[in-house]
């Protein structure tokens, strides 16, 4: 039987798929988006920032801004005497 050797086939298909945060787990699906680049025509996913990590790292940033300030305070006091 005749045979087509290395043949490229080119097909169009929908895909779902799922997005998570690496970090925390969270559901991400609803702050993603797809697109195609500009120049490549390659698909893209655009990925807003995860809305937990963001206030857990706010929250760090606050206390790591509060241990220094208390630092610098203690610092400040104890020069003076
Ligand atoms: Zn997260």
């Amino acid at each position: 039987m005749p045979t087509f050797d290395n043949v490229d086939i080119q097909a169009c298909v929908d895909i779902e798929f799922e997005v998570f945060c690496a970090r925390c787990g969270a559901g991400l699906c609803g702050n993603s988006d797809t697109r195609s680049s500009y120049n490549r025509g390659c698909p893209q996913v655009t990925v807003e920032p995860c809305d937990k990590c963001i206030s857990n790292s706010k929250d760090e940033g606050y206390d790591e801004g509060y241990e220094k300030g208390q630092q610098d305070a203690k610092e400040e006091f104890s020069n003076d005497n």
